[in-house]
């Protein structure tokens, strides 16, 4: 007995967890700062884990209810149709149900390189076809129409991130437009806006109104807090919304998802407090690291350290989890999540020193 040839299919690779390597390198959790999942570094919102509590005794039971006051709660947020809310285990799984709704075998996608590799690894587990479109350093990553449609050729959905991870670049709705404008009538162009809380930018959800041909991804992940809980969404046009019936996994997000969503969607305070930590945080970091950085208009940025593995490796050992961006094809970079405002200084110092132990990056 094999599974099927996954020889193609790599394997994702997530940034590494506190206890492990406290683990690894015999170092204390509590002295250690992970800035390499993009996390959110207040938590969730209290309500959320307050509602999460409240909500325990009814897990027995399908979420029903809980799902459908999610779904209508942010159709009222974006002013859209209920059924253009496609609830989903996190936006990785929205990424599948567009998969599911729109790839025949052999159908391609083109995504960004480097990018986000679940795009590709579920578009190969629905028998697509892969393709890349270039983000480059020489143009400090910069996303447009032009450079997208320089490497169409006809596929099925392409993938914008706005922002861009790892880089933190962004395509304006302009560009969008030109994008989904240009792409032929059957290519679905997909925004994933799952840092999009972050950045200083509209939504490509009103594209939605006069168009059937984007869609757009978001999550609670990131500014709400609740990557553990898995709950995230795509927003699609009203024309083929009821695919979803047809697409989705039963009960895609759990009764605490949704019930913590709900409530998390109702604290605006810690919302835009963890918005504006990010947005100090990432512009401390460019100020303060004494490495070449990128703007990013997420909640992270990537720095030139010039060897990422070495960087890494030797910033553990001195307390800071960042992430390589080896396998996004960029060796030479680290990603860093923005922390809490005393958290990010303390990283950054920590940083330096690494940078300084290796005489690697750019000393002041
Ligand atoms: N898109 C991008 C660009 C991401 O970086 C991530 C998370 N790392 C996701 C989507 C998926 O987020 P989640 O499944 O946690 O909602």
């Amino acid at each position: 007995m094999h599974p099927r040839d996954l020889s193609s299919h790599s394997a994702y690779v997530p940034g590494r967890g506190v206890e492990e390597v406290a683990r690894d390198l015999g170092l204390d959790p509590d002295d250690l700062i992970k800035l390499s999942s993009n996390e959110n570094p207040h938590g969730a919102s209290p309500d959320a884990v307050a509602a999460i509590r409240d909500h325990a005794d009814g897990i027995s039971v399908y979420p029903k209810a809980s799902h459908t006051d999610l779904t209508a709660r942010i159709a009222e947020r974006w002013d859209v149709d209920d059924e253009q809310v496609w609830l989903s285990p996190g936006a990785d799984g929205s990424i599948d149900y567009l998969s599911r709704a729109m790839l025949e075998p052999d159908d391609e996608i083109l995504v960004p390189d480097p990018g986000f590799a679940y795009y590709g690894m579920s578009a190969r587990y629905h028998h697509g076809e892969v393709n890349t479109y270039p983000v480059s350093a020489e143009d400090d990553f910069a996303q447009t129409a032009e450079g997208v449609l320089d490497s169409y050729a006809g596929e099925r959905m392409v993938y914008v991130t706005s922002p861009h991870n790892p880089t933190g670049s962004v395509m304006g709705l302009d560009e969008i437009r030109t994008l989904a404008d240009a792409t032929a009538p059957e290519t679905l162009v997909v925004v994933d806006e799952a840092y999009g809380e972050f950045a200083e930018l509209d939504s490509a959800v009103r594209l939605l109104d006069d168009r059937d041909d984007v869609a757009v991804l978001r999550t609670f992940s990131k500014a709400y807090g609740l990557a553990g809980l898995r709950v995230g969404y795509a927003v699609v046009p009203t024309a083929w919304g009821d695919a979803y019936a047809r697409v989705n996994t039963p009960f895609a997000a759990s009764e605490i998802a949704c019930r913590a969503a709900l409530a998390a969607l109702d604290d605006d305070d810690h919302v835009s407090n963890s918005i504006d930590t990010a947005r100090w945080a990432r512009e401390y970091i460019a100020a303060e690291l004494d490495a070449h950085t990128y703007d990013s208009a997420g909640n992270f940025v990537l720095a030139d350290v010039g060897d990422a593995e070495r960087v890494a490796e030797a910033a553990q050992r001195n307390g800071v989890i960042v992430r390589d961006c080896s396998s996004f094809g960029l060796p030479s970079c680290v990603r860093i999540s923005t922390g809490t405002r005393e958290g990010t200084k303390v990283a950054v110092e920590r940083l330096n020193e690494t940078l300084a132990e290796l005489e690697l990056g750019v000393h002041a």
